[in-house]
């Protein structure tokens, strides 16, 4: 399913872009302003990024029942975290609600790639909504894992961030055996009432290196403490950690494309910055700061497993109009796909993906 790679930087074709510059910064009494023509030398790029499997599917999922299903279509809370996708999807036709009350009996609605809990299930068939399940498998392997736990008469630990719809989900499949941790500070606090039956789960976009550290905790407070047979954190959350770690090695500052609310975004920030580079997380290439480029020769660029690529597009034509070159690293190929839902598997000829 996937490769590992040795890195390589490959080059790529340069818009035509103003003449270089040399970074001049301006001095005006008593202030030091910044050169807006700050010249960043190279453009390198994060491969693999953006959109991940579960995403794909997620914004597949509510095109086709736009097309498939009698209007309207409601999808409940974001499809996946980010604005810009679901404006498109809002123009396209699709009614985004916070809660089920608000989709009259009978109704459609499609449920987010975050998951929900079994509760939000039950109130959609008291209603008698037709529901199209988008919760990416990755997440379902963890309810379902959850559930299996529960059942054996186990304490389950959640590593993740509360309040974030994934946790919400998972913890509402067993919320009486259930407990959250987001830190070691939580590890050490942790009460249980049989310290031999006790297992861990995680969400699926957290960070590599915190989580590990929160497991050995946990091991250590707990040595009979199961974890799941594989990894939680989804493939797409490793490749786009490892592939900044590797950016951060040849780059001055990384600039992550994703929105506020997407947890893999700021957790593709944390770990630039872990490594050594300060990092910043933008919506769009409007919110790149010209103080940020003074003096930086290599900036790197990546994004969010919600971040359509088209935003990224845009970081990268503004930097070739400043004269940068531009150069993949590629770290990893993904090749990894979800079929539809069961709902949905007699889908229109034409899928349309965001990119
Ligand atoms: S980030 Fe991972 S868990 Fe979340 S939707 Fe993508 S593949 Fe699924």
């Amino acid at each position: 399913m996937l490769a590992g790679l040795s890195p390589r930087t490959v080059d790529r074709p340069r818009f035509p872009g103003p003449a270089n510059r040399n970074s001049v910064s301006v001095l005006t009494p008593g202030r030091l302003c910044y050169d807006p023509y700050a010249m960043v030398k190279k453009l390198i790029l994060a491969t693999p990024r953006g959109f991940c499997a579960g995403v794909v599917r997620a914004v597949d999922v509510v095109r086709i029942a736009l097309e498939a299903c009698p209007p309207p279509v409601y999808v409940r809370k974001q499809i996946i975290h980010n604005a810009y996708v679901v404006d498109e999807l809002c123009r396209e036709g699709a009614v985004f609600v916070d809660s089920l009350d608000q989709v009259p009996s009978g109704g459609t609605v499609i449920f987010s790639a975050h998951g929900v809990s079994p509760q939000v299930w039950s109130e959609a068939r008291s209603r008698s909504l037709n529901v199209i399940d988008a919760t990416c498998p990755l997440v379902t392997k963890v309810h379902v894992e959850a559930i299996r736990y529960s059942k054996r008469g186990y304490t389950i630990v959640l590593i993740g961030h509360e309040g974030h719809e994934e946790v919400v989900g998972t913890m509402g499949e067993a919320p009486e055996a259930t407990v959250l941790v987001s830190n070691i500070e939580d590890v050490q606090a942790l009460e249980v009432k049989d310290s031999g039956k006790i297992a861990y789960l995680t969400q699926t976009t957290l960070s590599l290196e915190d989580t590990r550290e929160i497991i050995a905790a946990l091991r250590q407070r707990f040595p009979m403490v199961q974890g799941p047979p594989s990894e939680d954190i989804c493939y797409a959350t490793q490749n786009r950690q490892l592939a900044v770690r590797e950016l951060a090695a040849v780059t001055d500052l990384i600039l992550v494309v994703g929105a506020s609310n997407s947890s893999n975004s700021n957790r593709l920030v944390e770990e630039a910055i872990n490594s050594g580079v300060p990092s910043h997380l933008i919506s769009d290439v409007g919110k790149i700061r010209q103080e940020w480029l003074q003096g930086v020769e290599a900036v790197g660029l990546t994004s969010g497993a919600s971040a359509p690529e088209v935003l990224v597009d845009q970081v990268v034509a503004y930097f070739e109009r400043r004269g940068s070159r531009v150069e993949d690293l590629v770290t990893r190929e993904e090749n990894v796909h979800f079929a539809l839902p069961p709902e949905l598997r007699q889908p229109p000829n034409q899928l349309h993906v965001l990119s």
